[in-house]
């Protein structure tokens, strides 16, 4: 144990008495019985050495066959790695667990584990299946009457009716599972019902009930010396001041929080911390800051495939970035943030299509397509959102620069035969920027309106819109003494105008990244291969190298100075995001100085 760990007198003596124990014992099966027991009472202080215990509890009982054995130690295991938020290992473990635990018929046994991994699926924001498995779990504790473990599954019912936004009906599961726990005075449980019915009435708006409640939590937990149990308490108190907008309670708090989840290695409870003291900074109006705050939040977030707090931590980044006028980040973080909104609405999808065999289906699965609907509203309101947003800036960004334009003109027309060298040149950089500005600006709104395929379902035979690009194309076609050669092309389910940008924006490319000694030449060609149609453009140009070829397709990537080859960075973003929409893949194939190959494969 850590010298840094607290706790009561009566956990130490516990644990001496323990070792004690294990040290004097020569049955093996009860040496990982008493291994378990050593490493549940340690894994909330010390979970490191929690985990060393019961990884050899563990090994024995595997040595010796012990199956009863095997379960509770990968029970314990996913315990541990949960609770530092490592979901997949805990995920794991808790399958592990319940696999043993079905194939010797532990009633008891798998009733936890479906706790547990209802827990996992929660945490990923999966909740259709998380209250599944908590249900499943809640019906067998029920028919053995454990009572500690029907309070867990009312608790953890009640925490996902929260989310599903069913507050009357989560109130009433803490309220059970308090009243249990009372009876069974269970401490660090009840707690835990402080803080959960806490959280109800701050998301009703009721934010001094809401205190109340995570006070009374957190001097249980101070009594106990729980160290979780202090921190989670403190987060949620730090959030609500934070709300409240009494900024130096909420860094109080959340700082004790975070200083606690650190020396624990909570690493999931740091990631919601920093976020928290991140959103802090930014009512504060210290956005540098925040930034920063956030981005350590991230670097931990992205690690845990927890998609809730990953999208509230891309979120708050855009709407920071955009505070401090970098676009730039704010438009790519906006992007990740819907995209990150769209994988937790596609993933809670397909679970809830997949459980129709549930009995408590019927109930549930109104709730859900209530809520999914709802979701889908939401997911398109933030795809708007993010369109409205490249709008907006391109629009806002526009009106200045047509002052700069239309006064450079004016400042060309009234004083350019009175202005010496240096002046002249200074006017020409202004000129230049502002038409390059304007072709950013119109790149960017192409890009937030490309991809949407209004026309579903319609038809485009890929020949008529080369015919198109073509015309579009003719003038810088001709001077390059480009040859285009086209092969023939199938007709494919995509709208008409993104099918004319793709082709476009890659042969327009294949135009500008030419040789300097030799004329393009692109041939556009078509296979049809493993159910996929694949289209691909070829050219004979100066070729990228491979370290390059995953990057050009992210917004904003050039590989080149200005001065050499014009562009803004955009078009690339632009194939992806249409082709991705089609469900389709695009890459690109090349040799340096020799030209490369972009692929379009589209499902048929
Ligand atoms: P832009 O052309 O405006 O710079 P794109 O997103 O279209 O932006 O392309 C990104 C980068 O990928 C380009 O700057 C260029 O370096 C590289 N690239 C794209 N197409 C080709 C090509 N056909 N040959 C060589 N390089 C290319």
């Amino acid at each position: 144990m850590t010298s840094t760990t607290k706790h009561s007198d009566k956990t130490r003596g516990n644990i001496v008495e323990l070792k004690g124990a294990i040290d004097k014992t020569r049955a093996n099966s009860r040496r990982v019985k008493l291994l378990n027991k050593l490493a549940e009472s340690l894994y909330r202080s010390a979970p490191e050495e929690a985990l060393s215990y019961t990884t050899e509890a563990l090994q024995i009982a595997i040595q010796i066959k012990y199956e009863q054995g095997i379960g509770d130690s990968s029970n314990l295991i996913g315990k541990i790695h949960w609770n530092q938020g490592n979901f997949q290992k805990a995920e794991d473990a808790f399958m592990e667990a319940l696999a043993v635990r079905e194939r010797i018929n532990d009633t008891a046994g798998i009733a936890k584990s479906y706790n547990a991994l209802g827990a996992i699926y929660y945490a990923y924001g999966v909740y259709a299946k998380s209250l599944d498995y908590f249900i499943k779990s809640l019906k067998m504790c029920e028919a053995g009457s454990d009572k500690v473990e029907i309070a867990k599954c009312c608790n953890n019912i009640g925490l996902v009716y929260e989310k599903l936004g069913d507050h009357e009906k989560s109130l009433d599961y803490h309220r059970r599972s308090l009243d249990i726990r009372k009876e069974t005075n269970n401490k660090i449980s009840i707690a835990y019902s402080y803080s959960n019915t806490g959280n109800i009435f701050k998301i009703k708006g009721d934010y001094d009930t809401a205190l109340t409640y995570y006070f009374k939590s957190l001097k249980v937990t101070q009594d106990l010396y729980d160290n979780y149990g202090i921190a989670h308490a403190c987060s949620l108190i730090g959030e609500v001041y934070c709300t409240l907008g009494d900024n130096a309670q909420a860094l109080e708090y959340l700082s004790k929080a975070f200083t606690i989840q650190e020396k624990l290695g909570d690493k999931a409870g740091k990631a919601i911390s920093l976020n928290r003291i991140g959103e802090v900074h930014t009512r504060k109006g210290k956005h540098e800051e925040a930034i920063d705050y956030y981005h350590r939040s991230l670097a931990i977030t992205r690690r845990m495939n927890a998609h809730p707090l990953l999208e509230s931590v891309y979120k708050n980044l855009a709407d920071a970035y955009a505070y401090t006028n970098d676009y730039k980040s704010a438009f790519e973080y906006h992007v990740l943030y819907s995209e990150a909104r769209a994988a937790l609405f596609n993933e809670e999808k397909t679970n809830a299509v997949a459980q129709v065999s549930s009995q408590y289906e019927y109930e549930k699965k109104n709730r859900e397509i209530e809520r999914l609907n709802s979701e889908q509203e939401i997911l398109r309101e933030a795809k708007d959102e993010l369109e409205l947003f490249a709008g907006k800036v391109a629009h806002d960004l526009k009106e200045p620069l047509r002052m700069m334009s239309s006064f450079g003109g004016l400042l060309e027309e009234k004083y350019y035969t009175s202005m010496d060298d240096v002046g002249k040149e200074y006017l020409s950089i202004i000129k230049n920027s502002s038409v390059r500005m304007q072709a950013l600006l119109s790149d960017l709104l192409e890009f937030a309106l490309s991809g949407n395929d209004t026309e579903e379902g319609r038809r485009t035979d890929l020949n008529d819109t080369l015919l198109i690009v073509k015309n579009n194309l003719r003038l810088c076609l001709k001077e390059s003494k480009a040859k285009l050669i086209i092969n023939d092309l199938p007709t494919i389910n995509a709208s008409f105008s993104n099918m004319v940008q793709l082709f476009q924006n890659l042969i327009a490319n294949a135009v500008k990244f030419k040789k300097q000694d030799a004329d393009p030449i692109i041939e556009i060609s078509y296979v049809e291969q493993n159910n996929q149609h694949i289209i691909s453009i070829k050219d004979n140009g100066i070729g990228i190298a491979d370290k390059h070829k995953e990057e050009i397709f992210q917004i904003f990537t050039r590989l080149h100075t200005r001065d050499k080859y014009d562009g803004t960075g955009i078009g690339l973003a632009t194939c992806k995001k249409i082709v991705k929409n089609l469900k389709g893949k695009i890459w690109v194939e090349s040799e340096m100085g020799k030209g490369s190959t972009f692929y379009i494969a589209l499902p048929m």
